[in-house]
C-alpha cells in the first residue's frame, strides 16, 4: 500500500492501536481509530515496568521484549518533538531482590549479560547489601540483597497511550469512541474501498484495517474467518499512597517472582499483579486476587503496610499461546490490507511502541526487520 490517499482503520487505543495509529499517521496515512472503552483495557492498568532485562522470558520474545526497551528513548523524543509535555516517564532504575543470595547470583549472571548486550539504555549494574537496598527503597525488607539496574524505566501507561494518541492526531488522526461492530471485506458500501468498518452509526471505507483490539482480538479474527491464538489473563493490582513521602526517584522492584512494586510520583506505589487464566473477561477484583497482591508485597516490602489503599486497577492481557508465547504483528495470511497487532502478554507496554512502528512501516510496504518473526 501506498501511504498517499492511503485510508486504514485501527480497531482499538490501547498501547497497540495507538503506536501503529501513530507510526501511520506520521508518515502521511490517514487514520481512524475505533475504541469503545470496554472495562478490562490492560494498557490501562498496567503496572508501567519498562526493564526487559531483569525478566525471567527467553528465546524470540525477550528478544523482541528487550528491542521495546532499546526502542523508547526513540519514541519519547518523538513524542517530545511534537511538544507533547507530559509522557509520565521516569528513568528511576529497577532493583531486583531476593532472600537467597544463590537464586540472586544465578539471575545477576543472566541480567549483566543482558544489560550489557543492550548498551546504554540499561546503564550500569550494581551489587546492594541490605543498607544500600534501604537507602533507595525504604519499605524493603531487612534481609533482602539486591542488585541495581541504573537504566530501569516505569511509565504511567494512561498517560503514554494519551501522548501517543495526541501525537497521531497532531499528524491528523481521527478517535471515534465506539466499537468497531462489523469489518467486511470486499467493495466498501461506496464501492471504493476493500475493507468497510460499521460502528453504531456510521459505516466507512478503507484501504486497510489494524486489529489492534487487545485480549478480544482473537473474536474480532474469528468472526472474519481466521484463526489466532490469543487468550484473556486477569491482572489485579492495587494502588497504595504514602502521604508526605518523595516516592519519585524510588526504582522498581523485582524479587525474581511474577510480583513486583512500581513507585510513581506523589506518595503512588502500585503493587501486583496477579496473573489469572481461565476468568475470561470478567474484571472484578477478587478477595484472593487482592490478598495475593498484598501478601506478595507486604512480605519483600513491609514498610508498606501501613499506607493506604486507594485504588484497585484490573487489566486483561492479550496473551498469545502459540509457541514461546511470540506476540503477532502482521498481515492476516490470505487478505489483502487486513493486519493484527496483539498477544503482547505481559510486556505489552514495553515492546508495543516498537512493534506498533514496525508495523506501520510494513502495511505501507517498507522494511520492518524488527517484526519480521512476528508474522501470523
Ligand atoms: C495488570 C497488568 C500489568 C502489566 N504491567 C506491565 C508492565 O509493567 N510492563 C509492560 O511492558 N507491560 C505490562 N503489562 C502488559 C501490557 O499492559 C499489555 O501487553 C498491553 O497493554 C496490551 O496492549 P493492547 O493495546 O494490545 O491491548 P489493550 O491495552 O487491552 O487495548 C485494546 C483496546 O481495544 C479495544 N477494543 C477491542 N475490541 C474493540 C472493538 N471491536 N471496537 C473498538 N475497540 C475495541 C479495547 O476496548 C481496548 O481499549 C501489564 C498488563 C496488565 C494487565
Amino acid at each position: 500500500m501506498t501511504q498517499h490517499h492511503a485510508r486504514v482503520a485501527v480497531i482499538g487505543s490501547g498501547i497497540a492501536g495507538a503506536s501503529v495509529a501513530f507510526g501511520l499517521a506520521s508518515r502521511d496515512v490517514s487514520v481512524m481509530i475505533f475504541d469503545d472503552a470496554m472495562a478490562g483495557q490492560a494498557t490501562a492498568a498496567s503496572a508501567g515496568i519498562i526493564a526487559p532485562w531483569v525478566s525471567t522470558s527467553d528465546g524470540d520474545y525477550y528478544e523482541t521484549y528487550a528491542a521495546g526497551g532499546n526502542f523508547y528513548p526513540q519514541l519519547l523524543e518523538q513524542l517530545r518533538d511534537l511538544g507533547i509535555p507530559e509522557l509520565g516517564y521516569r528513568q528511576s532504575g529497577a532493583l531486583v531482590v531476593n532472600r537467597d543470595p544463590d537464586t540472586l547470583a544465578e539471575a545477576a549472571g543472566r541480567i549483566r549479560e543482558r544489560v550489557s548486550a543492550a548498551g546504554p539504555v540499561a546503564g550500569e549494574v550494581h551489587d546492594l547489601d541490605s543498607a544500600n537496598l534501604a537507602e533507595i527503597f525504604p519499605p524493603i525488607a531487612p534481609d533482602m540483597t539486591g542488585l541495581f539496574i541504573t537504566g530501569g524505566g516505569r511509565v504511567d501507561g494512561r498517560t503514554l497511550r494519551d501522548a501517543i494518541l495526541t501525537g497521531a492526531r497532531a499528524h491528523g488522526a481521527r478517535f471515534v469512541a465506539d466499537a468497531a461492530r462489523t469489518i467486511t471485506a470486499g467493495s466498501g458500501t461506496n464501492g471504493t474501498g476493500p475493507w468497510s468498518v460499521g460502528t453504531t452509526s456510521a459505516m466507512e471505507d478503507f484501504d486497510a484495517v489494524v486489529v489492534a483490539g487487545g485480549a478480544r482480538s482473537q473474536e474480532i479474527l474469528d468472526r472474519l474467518g481466521h484463526t489466532v491464538s490469543i487468550t484473556p489473563q486477569r491482572g489485579q493490582l492495587i494502588h497504595l499512597s504514602l502521604r508526605g513521602v518523595n516516592t519519585s526517584p524510588w526504582p522498581t522492584v523485582h524479587p525474581l517472582d511474577h510480583h513486583y512494586i512500581t513507585p510513581f510520583d506523589g506518595g503512588r506505589v502500585v503493587i501486583g499483579a496477579t496473573r489469572e487464566d481461565g476468568v475470561g473477561f470478567d474484571v472484578r477484583t477478587t478477595a484472593a486476587g487482592q490478598k495475593q497482591v498484598l501478601d506478595d508485597a507486604l512480605r519483600i516490602a513491609p514498610g508498606l503496610a501501613e499506607a493506604t489503599i486507594f485504588e484497585t486497577r484490573v487489566g486483561v492481557r492479550p496473551m498469545s499461546t502459540r509457541a514461546g508465547g511470540l506476540p503477532y504483528a502482521g498481515a492476516v495470511p490470505g487478505t489483502t490490507g487486513l493486519w493484527l497487532a496483539s498477544g503482547f502478554g505481559a510486556g505489552g507496554l514495553t515492546m508495543g511502541p516498537l512493534i506498533g512502528d514496525g508495523l506501520a512501516r510494513a502495511i505501507l510496504g517498507q522494511p520492518a526487520p524488527e517484526i519480521a518473526h512476528l508474522g501470523l
